[in-house]
């Protein structure tokens, strides 16, 4: 890995003698206090899989990160933007930047950041291998998404492939030579997976012919990598109904020969890609596999590799899209969060305006910063974009605890605690950091409205991610119709006892500290009786009607909790970052906290107004 880089140039200071902001990405203060003042990730040093690093390798890979990101991946985001992909019927064009980028991240090594040594990785741990991350997706999410599936692909086959599959596949998408993709959608099946109709004919020799249109697949087709390894979905005839009878595989789109390199062109094809409202860099493509255009093997029809067992291929999948969506969520907040420094940086130097009560027209004006009205929206953004950053690194922190726990009982604690935050560490950011793009907008006036400022982009961009990776409506169902109710409600009450344990600490560190937790206790309370009163009557009907209120309640929930841990972990702590992050926690449960209670209300009243609303009443 290169871990030096020159430095980056230093921003001037703003006029109202703020310090300048050292990047309109992320912020580096931010990063090193969630990692190591609150998750104390240099602990994980004393884990063999992590022994060779400590927090100067962390800081070295973060700093490369953050370098990478400025230098290669931030100055095309806009032309990515504005130059989408274009298929002209036999070849994606991108423009050169992406793949120049590309290169750049593969050759630092940062593909296989959290994978093992022997497979040419770094051993980085997750939750540090997810803050660099953070640093690409919020300079360019269209580029960085890119290497974000291929190292869940990766990942998936690592967990679920043969030796000889990670051996022809993951290797080489480690070092970057191939990317992935996922192939879950058709046309006709989106959020209902049990529906898809591509098929997967047992040959001869044990592979398969696989057949079938798969619809929305990001990454499908372009000539960035020497191959792209297409995990699909697909049913053997003869299998079970539903979701039961769906299996894995991998479709290589260059058969990989015996010598180990792409050889013979694969029977998949892009039919065409969708134009998107953001996200536009990003190729997204509908695949038809078996068409007949090419013929392995003298035969068409796309050759497949299953993956596994027969028959598990969506729970093979489940292990990718849960890793994914922990990546969306960071998306979203990467997105979220690099709108809000946009426009701080753009409140404290825009003048406009006098204080309230000026009475002298000659009086200068004032950076509209100084106006309460702005500070609200910043201070609302910050809410968001921070305790969305939090819980992100947080559930990355329990994958590493899940993998490298000591404890059998704390993996397994990890596990589950993981399980039933997943839906919320995808949804509540992909919610929540939108609505920070929305006030970044609206702190930057008409100009916020317009393609010359960045952040009407962000916005754009943001709006995929309530929408991919399982919709808000599909995650409110799992986790109120599956998480928390799963093994007689563990999952809940595992979550309810880790806000008690923080209620706890914050109790006895008395003061503000133990008003905070005073409010969360309650939201906590209120959580377990709600979720109580939906399941009373047994009828799913009733219990799932609002199931989208409920993960936003819950969600305002564990983000008071993310935001009372971050306070703990400001100590002491005087100065303008520890401040800042005093009355974001103080904003979040004045304002943001009592949200719930109209939602807890609604809930627990059973309410079935849109449940018992007929198709032709609209
Ligand atoms: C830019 C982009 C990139 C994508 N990338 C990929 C990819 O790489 N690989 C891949 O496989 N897929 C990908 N997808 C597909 C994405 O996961 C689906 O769009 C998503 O799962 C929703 O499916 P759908 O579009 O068919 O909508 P539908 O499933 O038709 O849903 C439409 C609406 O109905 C609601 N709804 C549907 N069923 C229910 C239900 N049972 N109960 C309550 N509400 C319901 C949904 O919440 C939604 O609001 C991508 C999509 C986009 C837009």
């Amino acid at each position: 890995m290169r871990t030096a880089a020159p430095p980056l140039p230093v921003p001037a200071p703003s006029p109202i003698g703020c310090p300048a902001l050292d990047s309109l990405l992320l912020s580096r203060r931010d990063l090193d206090f969630l990692l190591h003042d609150w998750l104390d990730v240099t602990a994980l040093t004393r884990r063999p899989r992590y022994a060779d690093h400590d927090r100067d390798t962390f800081d070295a890979v973060l700093e490369l990160s953050e370098t990478i990101a400025t230098r290669h991946f931030a100055p095309h985001n806009k032309k990515n933007d504005a130059e989408e992909p274009r298929f002209d019927g036999e070849r994606v064009h991108l423009i050169p930047e992406v793949g120049e980028a590309l290169e750049v991240y593969a050759e630092a090594g940062l593909v296989g950041a959290s994978m093992a040594y022997e497979l040419g990785g770094q051993q980085l741990p997750v939750v540090v291998a997810n803050a660099c991350r953070a640093w690409f997706q919020a300079a360019n999410i269209a580029t960085s998404s890119y290497p974000l599936l291929t190292v869940g692909n990766a990942n998936l086959l690592l967990a679920h492939g043969s030796p000889e599959q990670v051996d022809t596949y993951v290797r080489p998408m480690v070092e970057g030579r191939y990317f992935g993709t996922m192939c879950l959608s058709e046309p006709q099946a989106g959020s209902s997976l049990a529906d898809i109709t591509t098929r997967a004919v047992p040959a001869a020799d044990g592979t398969y012919r696989i057949t079938g249109t798969k619809m929305w697949i990001s990454g499908g087709d372009h000539e960035l990598s020497e191959n792209i390894v297409h995990l699909v979905l697909a049913k053997i005839p003869g299998g079970p109904a539903g979701v039961k009878g769906i299996s894995l595989f991998i479709v290589p789109k260059f058969l990989v020969g015996p010598d180990g390199a792409p050889g013979e062109r694969n029977d998949v094809v892009l039919a065409g890609l969708n134009h998107k409202m953001g996200y536009r860099g990003t190729t997204n493509t509908l695949l038809n596999f078996g068409e007949g255009r090419h013929t392995p093997g003298g035969e068409p029809g796309a050759v497949g590799y299953l993956v596994g067992e027969a028959h598990h291929g969506l729970a093979y999948m489940f292990h990718m899209m849960n890793e994914a969506r922990i990546g969306v969520g960071q998306g979203a907040t990467a997105l979220g969060y690099t709108g809000y420094l946009h426009a701080l940086d753009y409140a404290r130097t825009r003048p406009q305006g006098r204080p309230l009560g000026a009475k002298d027209p000659a009086a200068p004006q004032v950076p509209i910063i100084e106006h309460a009205d702005v500070r609200r929206m910043l201070l609302a953004q910050k809410s968001y974009v921070e305790g969305a950053l939090a819980l992100g690194l947080y559930c990355s922190r329990l994958l590493d605890e899940e993998a490298t726990a000591e404890r059998a009982e704390d993996r397994a604690r990890a596990h589950l605690l993981l399980d039933v935050l997943t839906p919320i560490a995808k949804s509540w950011p992909s919610q929540w950091c939108l609505a920070a793009n929305d006030l970044a907008i609206q702190v930057h006036g008409g100009y916020g409205y317009t393609r010359e400022y960045d952040v009407e982009q962000f916005y754009r961009d943001n709006r995929l991610n309530a929408i991919h990776e399982g919709t808000h409506g599909i995650h409110g169902l799992d986790l109120l119709g599956r998480k928390v109710v799963m093994d007689g409600g563990a999952g809940l009450r595992l979550l309810l006892d880790t806000l008690a344990a923080t209620c706890a600490r914050a109790a006895s560190a008395g003061g503000e500290a133990a008003e905070l937790a005073a409010l969360l206790d309650a939201a906590a309370a209120r959580t377990a009786r709600t979720t109580a009163a939906l399941w009373s009557t047994g009828d799913p009907a009733v219990a799932l009607a609002n199931a989208s209120v409920y993960l936003e309640a819950v969600g305002h929930v564990v983000l008071a909790w993310i935001w009372l841990e971050q306070y703990l972990a400001l100590g002491s702590g005087a100065d303008a970052f520890h401040e800042g992050k005093r009355q974001a926690a103080r904003y979040f449960f004045r304002v943001e906290l009592p949200r719930t209670g109209p939602q807890f209300d609604l809930l627990d009243s059973l309410d079935t107004t849109a449940a018992q609303c007929r198709p032709e009443w609209f």
